[in-house]
């Protein structure tokens, strides 16, 4: 397993109530900080509006980093859910994913999911989970 990754607890509840809002949906968003710890979320739109993929159009994308920029804050990773499928990245992820410093957050919206959200790092093509730390303030 890849390092821990630190986040705000109310970040990942954010996430989820995100994952939720849209059952019919694969949402999407980025996740920002300080000095590692990601302390912020930019729910995103999916633009292709698909249960099975997401992608955040160029647009809103640039908005959102300026807006991380402006709060002083870090880009530090992404999340998306997936609907009815294991929370571990699908190989149209893997393929995507340009951000190999970065971490891959995916909320599972199956009721028996054993870990609703899960977290990886993937770097040229190779997938490694990182374990969740959850810190207060
Ligand atoms: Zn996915």
């Amino acid at each position: 397993m890849a390092d821990p990754v630190r986040i705000r607890a109310e970040i990942l509840k954010e996430m989820m109530a995100h994952a939720r809002r849209e059952p019919h949906t694969e949402c999407c968003g980025l996740l920002a900080g300080r000095d590692g710890v990601i302390t912020a979320i930019f729910p995103a739109t999916n633009s292709l509006a698909s249960a099975t993929v997401y992608e955040i159009a160029p647009k809103e994308l640039f908005l959102l980093f300026r807006a991380i920029h402006k709060q002083g804050l870090t880009h530090l990773g992404q999340y998306h859910s997936h609907l009815a499928t294991e929370n571990i990245p699908s190989p149209t992820d893997i393929e995507q994913a340009g951000y190999p410093d970065q971490t891959y957050f995916i909320i599972s919206l199956q009721q028996d999911a054993p870990d609703p959200v899960r977290a990886f790092s993937i770097r040229d093509g190779s997938v490694n989970e990182r374990k969740i730390i959850s810190t207060g303030d």
